[in-house]
C-alpha cells in the first residue's frame, strides 16, 4: 500500500499549503484557549449560585453587539475574553436555581460536553449513512420503549415542540387525506377538515392548524373541567355536532401538562374516543410527558401509550441543552408518507454514504440538521433515566412545598390546582397589577424569576420548578423575599 499524499497545484509533494484555510496557524495555542473557555462555562455552571438569577444587558454591552461587520480577522484569545465580559453574566437565568420563568430546562455538565463534539464532528444528520443517524434512531427506540410503541414507530428531533406539534398535525392532515394531498393540496378534501384540542392548549397548536393551511378557525377549543383537563364528553358533543354539519373531523390534540397549570388531560378517556371517530390522537407532551421516567409519576400519563403520535421536549424536564424537541409516530409509514420527496441529488444506494433506506430529511422539512441526537442521547445514557425521572419527581414535591406554604401565606393565595410541577398564585384580594409588579421586582432584583400567566381573567404569579439544581432552601428564601415586597408595597 502507498499512502496517497496530496500533491501541490504544481504536481511536486511537499506540505500543503494552508495559507488559505480557516484553521489555526497554531493548534497548541488554540487547544489552551479552547480549554479555557471551556474552563469558563464550567465555571459559570458550577458558580450559578453566587450570582444573581438575571440581570440586564448594559447599554456599553448592547452596544459592543451593534458594531459593523468586520472584514479583518481578530485573534480568538481577545474574543473568547469578550465572551466572558460580555456574554457571560447577561445570560438568561435558567441554570439558576431560583428561575422557575415559563417552562425551562436547566441543562447539565453532561450536556456541554456533548455540543462541543458535536460542535467539532460537525455532522450533517439530515440523511446518508454514518453515526449520527444511528445515534438519532437509537434515541427514537429508546422514547419507543418509554411510550409502549410497536416496532416500526419512527421519531425526529426537531427544534422543539412546537415544530414536533406542527409535524403531527401535518401527518394527521395527509393521514386524513391521502399522499395526493400534498400535490393537490386542501381543495381535493370532500370537505372542511376540523381537529380538536382544549381551551388550554398551547397556542402553537392554533399557529400549526395556520401554518398546515386548514386555518385555526376549523381548530375547535373543547371545554376544560375545573382542574384545567379536557372535557370528553365536550370532546364527543362538538364532533357529533361537526359530522351532524358536514365538516371532517381529523385529529384531536390532547396535552399532557398545560403551559398555565400543568393540568393532564384525560389521555385514555380521550384516546377512546378518538378511537371510536377514527381521528389522528396526538399528545403534546412537551412539558409532562418525561414524567414516564419518574415511575412514582407513570400513572399521570397513563393513556399516552395509546396515542398515534406525542410531541416532547428533551429541553424542559430532561435538560437536555437547547434545542431539543422531539416527535415520536406509532406508525411509521405514515410519518414518512407526509414528508418524503425524491430528489436526484438525494437519490439513496445500496452502499457508500448513500446507504439507508429512510434519512431523517424523510420524516420532516429539514433537510441539513445537526448532529442533534447526541447531547439527548449522552445526557440519558450518563445520567440514566431513573436519575433524570428523580429529579422530575423532585420538582413535583418542591412544588407541593411550595403551594403548601402559600396556602399557609397570610398574603398569598393558590389561584389553581397543582397537577405536576406548575404553581399559580397571587396576592390575596390583590389586583393583577400587583402580581404583574412583584414578579417584575424579583427578576429585576436578580433574587428569583418566576414568570406570569393569565387564569381566569386574572394575571396571576406562576411557578414552573424545572430546575434540577432547586432545593427546599430555594422555595424557603423565595417566599421569604416575595412575600417582604408584598407587604413593602
Ligand atoms: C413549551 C411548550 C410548547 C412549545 O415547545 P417549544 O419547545 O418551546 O417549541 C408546546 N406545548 C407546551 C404544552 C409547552 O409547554
Amino acid at each position: 500500500m502507498t499512502s496517497k499524499r496530496m500533491t501541490g497545484r504544481d504536481g511536486e509533494t511537499g506540505p500543503p499549503d494552508r495559507s488559505r484555510d480557516l484553521d489555526p496557524a497554531d493548534w497548541a495555542e488554540f487547544r489552551r484557549l479552547a480549554h479555557a473557555a471551556l474552563d469558563d462555562v464550567i465555571t459559570q455552571v458550577q458558580t450559578v449560585r453566587e450570582r444573581a438569577v438575571w440581570q440586564p444587558v448594559p447599554n456599553e454591552t448592547r452596544d459592543r453587539f451593534a458594531r459593523s461587520l468586520p472584514v479583518g480577522p481578530r485573534d480568538l484569545s481577545d474574543v473568547v475574553a469578550d465572551i466572558r465580559t460580555q456574554v457571560l453574566p447577561f445570560a438568561s437565568g435558567n441554570l439558576h436555581p431560583r428561575f422557575m420563568g415559563w417552562a425551562q430546562g436547566a441543562g447539565t455538565p453532561v450536556g456541554i460536553v456533548a455540543e462541543m463534539v458535536a460542535a467539532g464532528l460537525n455532522m450533517n444528520c439530515g440523511g446518508r449513512d454514518h453515526i449520527g443517524i444511528e445515534v438519532e434512531r437509537q434515541v427514537v427506540r429508546w422514547m419507543a420503549e418509554a411510550f409502549g410503541y410497536p416496532d416500526g414507530a419512527s421519531g425526529l428531533l426537531l427544534t422543539g415542540s412546537s415544530m414536533a406539534n406542527f409535524l403531527a398535525v401535518t401527518i394527521a392532515k395527509v393521514n386524513a387525506m391521502g399522499p395526493d394531498s400534498r400535490a393537490t393540496g386542501l381543495r381535493s378534501a370532500d370537505g372542511q377538515l376540523v381537529a380538536y384540542t382544549s381551551a388550554e392548549a398551547h397556542s402553537c397548536i392554533a399557529q400549526a392548524m395556520q401554518l398546515s393551511g386548514i386555518g385555526s378557525a376549523n381548530l375547535r377549543k373543547i371545554e376544560v373541567d375545573a382542574a384545567g383537563r379536557l372535557r370528553p364528553e365536550a370532546l364527543k358533543a362538538s364532533i357529533a355536532a361537526d359530522r351532524a354539519r358536514g365538516f371532517l373531523p381529523f385529529l384531536v390534540v390532547a396535552t399532557a401538562g398545560t403551559v398555565n397549570t400543568g393540568a393532564i388531560d384525560p389521555l385514555a378517556d380521550i384516546a377512546r374516543v378518538a378511537s371510536e371517530e377514527k381521528l389522528w390522537f396526538h399528545v403534546d407532551g412537551a412539558i409532562g410527558a418525561l414524567s414516564i421516567f419518574a415511575p412514582p409519576l407513570r400513572h399521570v400519563c397513563s393513556g399516552i401509550e395509546m396515542s398515534d403520535s406525542v410531541a416532547l421536549d428533551f429541553h424542559k424536564w430532561g435538560h437536555v441543552p437547547y434545542e431539543a424537541g422531539f416527535l415520536l409516530v406509532r406508525d411509521g409509514a405514515a410519518h414518512s408518507q407526509a414528508f418524503a420527496e425524491s430528489a436526484a441529488y438525494l437519490q439513496r444506494a445500496e452502499r457508500g454514504l448513500a446507504a439507508g433506506e429512510t434519512w431523517p430529511c424523510d420524516l420532516g422539512p429539514d433537510l441539513s440538521r445537526g448532529f442533534r441526537a447526541l447531547k439527548t442521547w449522552m445526557t440519558i445514557e450518563t445520567l440514566g433515566t431513573a436519575r433524570i425521572g428523580d429529579a422530575i419527581l423532585h420538582t413535583c414535591e418542591l412544588a407541593t412545598f411550595l403551594a403548601e406554604q402559600v396556602k399557609q401565606s397570610p398574603i398569598f393565595e393558590l389561584k389553581a390546582p397543582v397537577a405536576l410541577n406548575i404553581v399559580c398564585f397571587g396576592v390575596k384580594g390583590g389586583s393583577s397589577e400587583a402580581n404583574r409588579q412583584l414578579v417584575m421586582d424579583l427578576q429585576v432584583a436578580g433574587t428569583a424569576a418566576p414568570s406570569w400567566t393569565t387564569i381566569d381573567g386574572e394575571v396571576v404569579i406562576r411557578c414552573a420548578i424545572f430546575n434540577h439544581r432547586t432545593t427546599r432552601a430555594d422555595i424557603d428564601q423565595f417566599m421569604e423575599v416575595i412575600s417582604g415586597l408584598a407587604r413593602g408595597a
